[in-house]
């Protein structure tokens, strides 16, 4: 492990739908596996200390829980299609239990956090600190008669929506080159959801959501504003990306955007290509902490679930990015700032 890089706390993977669609057990993150971008190995060498790690409700027409793999790409609009409550709670289960059986067979190595004090101790330690987050509510009773529950299960990060509408509000499609005005606001029962992951102490994550649901989440919610894996979207018109009066809300609220590696949200002309350069990712970076400071700039990489620079290419390849970062005229604190700490404020801000 890099020793002189500071701990690494990133925004968003895809690492348990990759297992799932793979048909693969769990434990096997633990052993060498290339077929993705995450193992322990891989995780070790790139300085990789914990993140949001998302379990996902697949569209019914694929039924493959790969959220993302192809983003850039989806042109088939069944899968925007909305979800059942049955069919949700289904692959939630699953998600769920492959998070806690990885946990469990990890000896230690990558433990589910549900306070502050715990993440703070795996950074030190240097162990992953998995954080369980719900990309998308659909699993969430509209009542929130649920929602409890799954606090108490561990859920301590959720996405209102995924790429699609619900009964909480409505995502934004992948169509490059459109606004992320598209679709109405949250529903009432979205803007309780909102208020009741404040008084419970569970992250609002904005990523996926449209531009009138963002702003009703401004409006309502008393945390932080987050989105854990997007990007600028003045620099890559994706709607999945923030346009700068959003960025401006974000840093105002003293959240954070989380920047996916996903080269489609990443490049001008928002094209799914590997052998895209560092410094296009390094260009959202330096915008968003030129513009609205470095206290609100964070990793949201997306592993296992988006194609990534060929540079990076997997988890171990995280030191690159902290070298271009630091190329870029980063100083070690703000590397601090922007490898974990920023992620480590924001939680604690929003955590009871
Ligand atoms: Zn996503």
């Amino acid at each position: 492990m890099p020793t002189n890089n500071p701990p690494i706390f990133d925004g968003h993977n895809d690492s348990l739908e990759s297992f799932l669609a793979l048909n693969r057990a769990p434990r096997d993150f633990l052993i060498k596996n290339t077929e993705g971008h995450m193992d322990w190995p891989r995780a070790e060498a790139g300085g990789f200390n914990g993140g949001l790690f998302a379990i996902f409700v697949p569209p019914v027409m694929t039924m493959k829980p790969d959220p993302d793999m192809d983003e850039a790409q989806h042109i088939n609009p069944a899968i925007y299609q909305p979800v059942d409550f049955s069919h949700a709670r289904e692959w939630t289960q699953k998600g769920m239990e492959s998070l806690f059986s990885l946990a469990a067979d990890s000896q230690g190595r990558l433990r589910v956090i549900r306070e502050i004090r715990a993440l703070e101790k795996a950074l030190q330690e240097r162990v992953i600190a998995a954080v369980m987050h719900f990309e998308g509510a659909e699993t969430i009773d509209p009542k929130l008669k649920n929602l409890e529950t799954y606090y108490k299960d561990g859920l301590r990060s959720l996405g209102l929506v995924w790429s699609r509408p619900n009964a909480f509000g409505c995502g934004v499609p992948f169509t490059p080159n459109t606004s992320p005005d598209q679709g109405p606001g949250l529903t009432v029962a979205g803007k309780e959801l909102v208020k009741a992951c404040n008084r419970l102490g569970i992250l609002v994550d904005l990523s996926h959501l449209n531009e009138k649901g963002f702003w009703d989440v401004e409006k309502t919610t008393s945390a932080p504003l987050v989105a854990s894996h997007s990007c600028v979207y003045s620099l890559s018109p994706s709607p999945r990306n923030l346009l700068d009066k959003q960025l401006e809300a974000i840093a105002a609220s003293g959240g954070l955007v989380g920047i996916n590696f996903a080269v489609g949200f990443l490049r001008p002309d928002n094209k799914r290509d590997a052998d895209t350069p560092l410094s296009v990712l390094v260009r959202h970076f330096t915008y968003v902490a030129e513009k609205f400071g470095v206290d609100h700039v964070a990793l949201g990489s997306d592993f296992d679930g988006a194609t990534i620079p060929k540079e990076i290419g997997d988890v171990s390849g995280l030191p690159k990015l902290l070298d271009a970062l630091r190329g870029a005229g980063f100083n070690e604190e703000d590397l601090a700032k922007i490898a974990y700490q920023n992620w480590l404020r924001v939680l604690t801000d929003t955590w009871k």
